[in-house]
């Protein structure tokens, strides 16, 4: 125990006070009333919106209603998304100048920024985050990478000098539910920008932003082929990562389904890039600002219910003050509101679907059945919906299955550590390498640290902060390429 601090806030009178009536929020939920979402909507192909046989419905995991219903693409669907896209390769989107393909990449982004409300609207419907995520970080970020990448667009030649760069061709893309629209302009923006076009496959559970999107890119009057949607689970997605005419695969999610893609291109012709899961270690030194620190921690793996691949979920605290961050993290956590994500102040909203709560509630039980101490924070769920409470392990030793895989959820697994040679060594102990971070007051010590750690992102002295202009990846077994950046273009292009 350092101070006075911890002693002060573990009496349950401050508390009551802190966390009592005094800070009961009245509801502020945002409207829907700037969605129109159809009962049904088709898969997006050369242009045209088309129907398919076999329907899914999508539903809002807040309160379990069925929101709309996607048809499921299969082989010939798949074929004739990706004949569309060599098409609009072969006859437009190659010959035109990056100045002409920057032209369509702005209109695209400021038509997000203008339709900002109805994304984040319709966004927080379909996956459950909360509107205040979505508002300020979801739908602007993806209004700026497509802003961003149409900067790139007709400079190429100046990325790369002294080459002539081509694009690959057609791009097969898949991305995860966490980020749905975000995932969405994380893949499509460098692709058109270096001239590629895509057959882009949305998660099944979320959808409806990527409908939207395919209306914005209509009403950009961008050529018809050069982006395809088509709709789907697990089997639409390996159908199109098998379709010889792609040029290149590009999947963001799972490392178990990653490993499955990388097996299905071996031998082929077609480039990957894999963006796969994560166990983020957040490292908080004593000599860290402790107050701002807590706040990364919350940030770290509380953000987006933890559905974060690169979420900081082991936090590594130096011995010497562990007990004092713990506990200012517990208030901290008692204070986050849970509920209807539509609430603007929300701070932790649904978890996406069941199949991903009950996955997060298995692996609590191992920790749980392992021998750590689980935490949750005091509130209570409402009655309907996928919901779970912000949680903390302490006592997790490195073995236990919630210090080594990924619950992408709530649950933060606590461990300590004594010197920094072996806060490094802990962090570095995990099959996974995307993201971590480092809390000190020390710059020489943070870059020094961010050195050792075999990670492809390194936040100091804060965490889960996105820039387009910054290079996203991993390490390990949480894949490889890069995406964000002028890293970014490289896997789109021929030099
Ligand atoms: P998560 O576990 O986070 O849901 P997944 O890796 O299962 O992540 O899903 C990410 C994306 O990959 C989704 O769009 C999903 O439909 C797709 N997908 C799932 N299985 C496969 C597969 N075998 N081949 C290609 N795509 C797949």
């Amino acid at each position: 125990m350092k101070n006075g601090n911890v002693a002060l806030v573990e009496k349950s009178a401050i508390t009551e006070l802190l966390f009592g009536d005094l800070w009961h929020y009245a509801p502020a939920p945002e409207s829907t009333a700037v969605t129109k979402i159809k009962p049904q909507y088709g898969h997006f192909i050369n242009g045209n919106w088309e129907d398919g046989a076999e329907h899914f419905p999508t539903i809002n995991p807040a309160t379990e209603e069925i929101l709309s219903h996607f048809p499921e693409a299969d082989e010939n669907t798949i074929s004739k998304a990706v004949d569309a896209a060599r098409n609009a390769y072969k006859r437009y989107w190659k010959t035109i100048s990056g100045i002409e393909r920057a032209k369509y990449l702005y209109k695209i982004g400021r038509a997000i920024q203008e339709r900002a409300r109805e994304f984040a609207v319709l966004e927080t419907m379909d996956n459950g985050k909360p509107i205040k995520e979505t508002r300020d970080v979801d739908i602007p970020l993806s209004a700026a990478h497509f802003l961003y990448y149409a900067g790139w667009a007709d400079k190429l030649d100046y990325a790369f000098p002294g080459v002539k760069p081509q694009p690959l061709g057609v791009a097969g893309q898949i991305i995860p539910w966490n980020f749905p629209l975000l995932m969405a302009a994380w893949k499509l923006a460098p692709a058109l920008a270096t001239g590629n076009t895509v057959v882009l496959k949305p998660a099944e559970t979320t959808p409806l932003t990527a409908a939207l999107l395919a209306e914005v890119i209509q009403e950009a009057d961008l050529p018809p082929g050069v982006v395809n949607l088509v709709f789907g689970a697990g089997k639409t997605g390996a159908a199109l990562v098998r379709h010889p005419d792609l040029d290149k695969v590009a999947f963001t999610g799972s490392t178990d389904v990653g490993k499955r893609i990388q097996k299905s291109v071996a031998g082929t012709h077609k480039r990957l890039t894999l963006e796969l899961g994560g166990k983020g270690a957040n490292m908080i030194f004593e000599d860290a600002p402790i107050d701002q620190a807590v706040d990364g921690i919350v940030q770290g793996i509380y953000f987006n219910q933890g559905h974060v691949c690169c979420a900081g979920s082991r936090l590594l605290v130096q011995e010497s003050i562990a007990e004092e961050v713990i506990q200012k993290l517990k208030i901290r956590i008692a204070s986050l509101r849970l509920g209807n994500p539509l609430d603007k102040n929300t701070d932790v909203g649904a978890i996406n679907s069941q199949p991903q709560l009950a996955k997060i509630q298995e692996l609590v039980a191992s920790g749980i059945e392992e021998g750590a101490h689980l935490w949750a924070a005091p509130c209570e769920l409402p009655s309907k919906g996928f919901f779970y409470k912000p949680s903390i392990f302490t006592e997790v030793a490195q073995s236990h299955r919630i210090a080594q895989e990924e619950i992408f959820g709530p649950v933060l697994s606590v461990i300590t550590f004594r010197t920094p040679a072996e806060a490094i060594e802990k962090a570095n102990n995990s099959p996974y390498g995307l993201a971590g971070g480092i809390w000190s007051d020390k710059g020489s010590k943070l870059f020094k640290l961010a050195g050792a750690l075999r990670t492809g992102i390194v936040w100091g002295n804060t965490y889960n902060h996105f820039d387009p202009a910054s290079p996203f990846g991993g390490y390990k077994e949480s894949g490889y390429g890069r995406e964000g950046g002028l890293h970014g273009l490289l896997p789109y292009i021929r030099i």
